[in-house]
């Protein structure tokens, strides 16, 4: 009977730990953008203001390239840095790593980091652009000690999207004189970025055994702006708590670092998959273009048949 007590309250102990909470911390790259058409860059950094106050997100990062520093641009990132959020370094003019020599690769990030000084949010994080973090020893170690030498860490994601191809898509339909739906866009955005979370959530628990604290690779862009809400009213549906990314980067798994040499990164828990030997699905369906063609297809430019 004791034996059968102490069962049943391990169960309940267990089931009570089934659903652990999950948490993730969104990143916001290349602001400040070049306005696409849609919006304008002002009503862009309004819209995603609004959308993170209204969703209670105290703190997201905008990694930010100073090439794109004119005066609009200087004031987009100053309303950022005024609500709260964090600006943070991703180069001066967003080179591939892999086309660079390491000196000059290390003069752009230097020169972003001086011009992205005037910013009162600024964080010593770096994101490389394309996530690549040099294509041979020499220049992966050192960037590693550039980065070090500056007091920088890496502000390396977890979740990496293909975000991007989604505004292309949906900018192309604009510019074509598509009336796009704004609710199926919204579905089809949400829908593609949670399976892109979920996809390395789950590559994470294989790898690491937990679900560790995610960084979400997003743009400012204007799909951003007009869906970011609804992306996060369904990730805390799902159980998920929005973070600073200061706190997602106190992870055990900040300091990895991948002994191999990787031209193309799939983001931090694609790196440890990839370091551990798995070469497959680092890269989920979500990122795969041919996927979010059908899916746009699909979901956003099909008209439903009259019945
Ligand atoms: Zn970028």
């Amino acid at each position: 009977m004791k034996f059968l007590i102490s069962t049943c309250l391990l169960l309940v102990a267990v089931c009570a730990h089934s659903t652990p909470n999950k948490y993730i911390a969104l990143t916001l790259d290349d602001s400040p953008r070049a306005a696409s058409g849609y919006f304008d860059g002002p009503t862009r950094a309004n819209k995603l203001i609004a959308a993170l106050k209204a969703h209670d997100v105290a703190q997201v990062a905008f990694f930010s390239v100073s090439a794109h520093l004119n005066q609009e641009g200087i004031t987009r990132l100053n309303a950022y840095s005024d609500a709260g959020h964090l600006i943070a370094n991703h180069t001066h003019d967003h080179p591939d790593f892999n086309t660079l020599t390491l000196a000059q690769y290390i003069a752009n990030f230097e020169q972003a980091d001086r011009e992205l000084s005037q910013f009162k949010t600024m964080t010593k994080l770096f994101r490389f652009p394309y996530l690549r973090e040099g294509d041979t020893v020499e220049k992966r170690d050192g960037m590693r000690a550039a980065l070090a030498a500056k007091g920088y860490r890496n502000g390396y994601v977890t979740v990496n999207t293909y975000d991007w191809f989604i505004e292309n898509q949906f900018q192309k339909a604009i510019k074509d004189g598509v009336k796009v739906d704004l609710t199926r866009m919204s579905h089809y955005y949400v829908d593609m970025m949670v399976q892109s979370i979920e996809a390395y959530d789950e590559l994470a628990i294989k790898e690491l055994g937990r679900s560790p604290k995610h960084v979400l690779l997003l743009h400012e862009m204007d799909i951003t702006a007009l869906f970011l809400g609804d992306l996060i009213a369904e990730l805390k549906r799902k159980g998920w708590i929005i973070i600073s990314p200061l706190t997602a980067y106190e992870d055990e798994i900040a300091t990895f670092q991948t002994t191999e040499v990787l031209p193309y990164n799939p983001g931090r828990i694609g790196e440890i998959a990839r370091t551990n030997g798995q070469t497959k699905g680092l890269w989920p369906r979500a990122l795969q273009e041919s996927y979010l063609d059908q899916q746009f297809e699909q979901q956003v430019m099909q008209v439903v048949a009259p019945k």
